[in-house]
This record gives structure tokens, sequence and C-alpha cells, in this order.
């Protein structure tokens, strides 16, 4: 396409079009809008998150791994939500210099990897012309059981507090790209493929549904985000710092730093599920982290009152040095 302006209509036929093909509503993006349908009992589950250039990613990063991460963001979302993902929208404001193949075609590439990885496809979108910087937006669409979405405000007084995987690992992969850190060669590997790779719990998510009372993931940081549930919630949370998970690379960086313990803590874009539950659902919720495969730990508990306390060993409060998670610029999340 050297030297030759790529017109709107070639853009959504040559690259959009096959991500819609396994989108039965989508009329191969040739209407001025999809229709998804439902199975009776069922309600459609929204959710949008937006990236700019700068802010949420650096074009350095590669088109593929921006366009994997903006999917799976979206997914983690919808996997908070208890939802069974269907497909997703996307708006694009192009900057001239990505409006060609190689760029596009990589991005696209991307999209179409993780399509098949989660069982989604398009559904329709718009894409603009960018006088400046690369602007991402993608609308996720999923279902759930009528009146069975997961929110953040049902948590109860007494509820366990709980989180998948491992937390802070995305947080130093954003120490190594941002403040040039170092750690060694495979820790930083895997830092930035946390960083840039989530893994949405999709399986997890819906599994979630009638076991936990509130749930959402863990985007801005654990501690902001156990927040998020305790004020949502009009409750108090407390997290034991010790009982949080760390990746076996976290848990030795934070050994050879204390200082890095905040960072791990208040960092973000972990992409875990964080969620409540009362006691007596402990035992079932074992066996769902063994059937999925997927470490859950109880990290703490919703009280009366509000905030969070992040609590040490000896169940002194914590003074963590960051509030949470505020990407590169500072300003925006
Ligand atoms: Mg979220």
């Amino acid at each position: 396409m050297a030297g030759q302006r790529l017109g709107e209509f070639e853009l959504i036929a040559r690259y959009f079009a096959p991500l819609a093909a396994d989108a039965p509503g989508a009329f191969g993006l040739r209407d001025d809008a999809a229709v998804i349908a439902l199975p009776a009992g069922e309600e459609l589950v929204v959710t949008t998150d937006a990236m700019l250039d700068g802010v949420h990613f650096l074009i350095k990063d590669g088109a593929a791994r921006i366009a994997r991460k903006l999917l799976r963001v979206n997914l983690s979302d919808l996997a908070a939500k208890g939802a069974r993902p269907i497909g997703y929208q996307l708006a694009i404001a192009l900057p001239e210099e990505l409006a060609n193949d190689e760029w596009l075609s990589a991005f696209c590439g991307g999209l179409a990897q993780d399509q098949k990885a989660f069982g989604i496809a398009l559904y329709g979108g718009d894409t603009v012309r960018s006088p400046d910087r690369l602007m991402l937006n993608v609308t996720a669409f999923g279902a759930v059981p009528a009146g069975m979405m997961l929110r953040r405000g049902l948590a109860q007084t007494g509820d366990d507090l709980y989180v998948t995987g491992s937390i802070g690992d995305a947080a130093l992969g954003l120490e190594v790209k941002l403040n040039h850190r170092l750690f060694s060669a495979a820790a930083m590997m895997f830092f930035d493929s946390r960083l840039h790779l989530p893994t949405p719990r999709v399986a997890f998510g819906q599994e979630l549904r009638g076991l936990a009372h509130a749930a959402m993931d863990v985007s801005d940081g654990l501690v902001q985000d156990a927040g998020h549930i305790a004020s949502a919630s009009g409750l108090r949370a407390i997290i034991h710092a010790d009982a949080v998970p760390l990746s076996l690379a976290t848990r030795q960086a934070v050994t050879d730093d204390k200082n890095l313990l905040s960072t791990v803590l208040t960092g973000g874009d972990d992409y875990e599920l964080l969620f409540t539950a009362p006691p007596r659902n402990a035992p079932d919720i074992a066996a769902l982290s063994r059937r999925v495969g997927l470490a859950v730990t109880r990290i703490g508990g919703l009280e009366a009152g509000s905030g969070v306390s992040v609590l040490d060993s000896s169940g002194q409060p914590l003074d963590l040095a960051r509030g949470g998670f505020q990407h590169f610029g500072g300003a925006l999340e």
C-alpha cells in the first residue's frame, strides 16, 4: 500500500471483515449495526476499555501484543462479572504512520489469535484517522443467566477476600520497562509476559456465579481495587500482606528489595480476580480452584467500616508508598 491512502471501506473489507466471519449477527460488517441473539433467560453484559498510546501501551510493544492485551483486559472484565464472552466491537483512531499493511496485518493477526483462543468474534466498530496518537477502544459483550452478573457492591460483613493467581508480576514488568530496573533474565521475561499478555480468568469467573458475593478484576492495583469493593459494599477490607500470593520471581524480588512490596501490592495490570465469599463457601471455592487448575488464595476479609487496611505479620497496618496504579502518564487510568 506504499504511497497509497487506504480508504475506510477497503480497511474494513480487507482487515476487519474476516474477524467477523464467526459472528452470525455481524453480517460481514456490511450493515450499520449488528444483532446479538441471546438464549432465553440470559442477559447481555457490556463493558468498555479504551487504551491510548503513551498511557496504556507504547507502539514499540508491537501491534500483535497491543491487540491481544486490548482484548484480554476487556475479557478480564467479563470474567470478573461471571459472564460467558460472546464478542466485541472495536473503535480505532489510527494515525497515518500506522495505516499500512505491515502494522494492520500484525494488529489484526493478534486479534484473530485471541478471538480463537477465547471463542469470540468481532461485531463491528469504527475507524477514524487520528491526527495524533493511536487510540483503541473495545466494547465487549458477554452473557449471564438473568440477574446473576457478579457485582462489586454485594460483599457482606464476615466475607472472606480472595484473589486468583499471583499479584505484582505485571507491576515489576512495568518497573523494568519504565524505570529500567534489573532482575534475572528469566524473571524479566516472565514479568514482561505478565504485563503484556495477561490471562483473563474467563472459565473461573463463570464458575464463581452463586459462590461469590462480590467480584472485580485487579487492574488498578490490589489495594485500590479491594478499596473499590469495600466502598461499593459500604464495608472495610482487610488484607494480610503475608497472605498475598506471589510468584517465585516476585517473591525473590521482594526478598531482595523490601521496598518493592508496596509496588507489588499497589501496582496494577494483574488481571486476576478479586472476590468475596462467605466462609461457608470455602470448600466449594477450593474445589473450584482444583477443577479449573487456578490457584486461589484467601488474603483477608470484609468487616464493618470503610476503607482498606493492609496488615503485616504482627497485625500492624503497613504504610504503602503508592495509592494505586497510574499507568505511564500518571494522569489517566
Ligand atoms: Mg475491571
